[in-house]
């Protein structure tokens, strides 16, 4: 039997009935789904592949090594309420943000070049080809448009101020990953849509916008497109964009090869022996984008977010000459400090001999010229090779 409802919460309920607390707004309950959808989200139902691959299940998809039980997001919501966290520095965070050369960037075709949009938004701009990473040019990190995670900075670049692109490759359905209003946008840039490169069951979720120039792979699965070679690698995380759909769609990180590139970006992930298994089966990286952030309490985001250290780790594990930071400094998803990754990024890269060149930082909106990283022609190949598809 439900108890009537108060005054406060008369058109917003819990699943299980109860009112909301006294002061909890229609806003704030959205506010803390949305947090809840890009950390942790309930169970599933249905099927979705009979395929006999271990990651697939029957109710979708798991990840290559046992993570153990997730910790209760119910616990990590109490705990932060007790301990005020996360905690915002009076007169908010100030990051240094660059505004870059627009027309540069839209003239380029020539120059390897890498931007930081922000979060896990790169423009990668490589072989003549311009790619985006998990593109995200809007305010917020939710499925609505007045509430859940707002940027603290804004994007680098205004979405008519990007330059054509070719290609778009989407980590995972969670919503600092695959943004509605951006990816519909650039489905109608001028030129024609990108192609995006999505993991196995997210085509049809771009389909269902209209969006048609979509390629979609399993883990290991390769594609050609324009010069480039995309492949989707496995990583360990988890999908969900309600609380009816956990784990349906795969999540997974890119490689994206030209002839004298390797580039890997990582997307969302915890750290697992799936990136010694990319690193051997790639040889070596020329630079790998990686997530230093949303890293606290430990207890909880461990299983889906790497900390600095792990970060570093994943750099070598991964046979990276270059890695670049990504994933902190633009959302609060979790409980660190904003600011605090760099500090930890430093003290893990002294700690494992990396230098601040090798594993670098980037301010939102820098641009990097990538020709110092590029291969050399004497080079060694990749030990082994994923299968390309037909
Ligand atoms: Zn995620």
């Amino acid at each position: 039997m439900q108890a009537p409802h108060c005054s406060t919460c008369r058109p917003a309920r819990k699943p299980n009935g109860a009112c909301f607390p006294k002061r909890y707004t229609i806003r704030a309950a959205a506010a803390a789904s949305a947090t809840a959808l890009i950390v942790i989200a309930c169970g599933a139902d249905g099927s979705v592949d009979s395929s006999d691959k271990p990651h697939h299940t029957a109710e979708g998809f798991r990840n290559n090594y046992p993570t153990g039980p997730r910790g209760s997001f119910r616990k990590w919501q109490q705990e932060r309420r007790e301990k005020g966290l996360p905690k915002i520095p009076e007169g908010g965070y100030r990051f240094e943000v660059l505004k870059p050369d627009v027309a540069w960037l839209q003239a380029n075709r020539t120059e390897p070049a890498l931007t930081w949009i922000g979060h896990a938004t790169f423009l990668l701009q490589i072989g003549g080809l311009d790619i985006l990473t998990d593109a995200h040019l809007t305010d917020r990190a939710s499925p609505l448009a007045f509430a859940g995670p707002k940027r603290v900075v804004p994007p680098a670049l205004r979405l008519d101020e990007l330059p054509y692109i070719d290609a778009v490759v989407i980590s995972h359905n969670h919503y600092d990953h695959l943004d509605r209003p951006t990816v519909k946008r650039l489905a109608r840039q001028a030129g024609g849509s990108p192609r995006f490169f999505v993991p196995l069951g997210l085509k049809g979720w771009f389909n269902g916008r209209g969006i048609g120039d979509v390629t979609e792979l399993d883990w290991w699965e390769q594609a050609q497109y324009k010069g480039a070679r995309f492949t989707l690698v496995p990583v360990q995380h988890w999908s969900a964009r309600s609380l009816w759909d956990r784990d349906k769609t795969l999540w997974g990180g890119w490689v994206i090869e030209q002839p004298d590139f390797r580039f890997f970006f990582a997307g969302d992930t915890g750290y697992s022996q799936d990136f010694k298994d990319i690193g051997r089966r790639f040889g070596s990286f020329d630079l790998a984008a990686l997530p230093i952030g949303a890293y606290e309490p430990r207890w909880f985001m461990s299983i889906m977010h790497v900390n600095p250290q792990e970060a570093v780790q994943i750099h070598r594990d991964l046979n990276a000459r270059h890695s670049v930071a990504m994933h902190w400094g633009t959302f609060i998803l979790t409980d660190e400090p904003l600011d605090e990754p760099p500090v930890k990024l430093a003290e893990a890269r002294k700690a494992a001999g990396v230098s601040a060149d090798e594993f670098f930082l980037m301010k939102h909106g820098e641009m990097r010229r990538l020709a110092p990283l590029l291969r050399r022609a004497d080079a060694a190949a990749p030990a082994e090779r994923p299968v390309t598809l037909p």
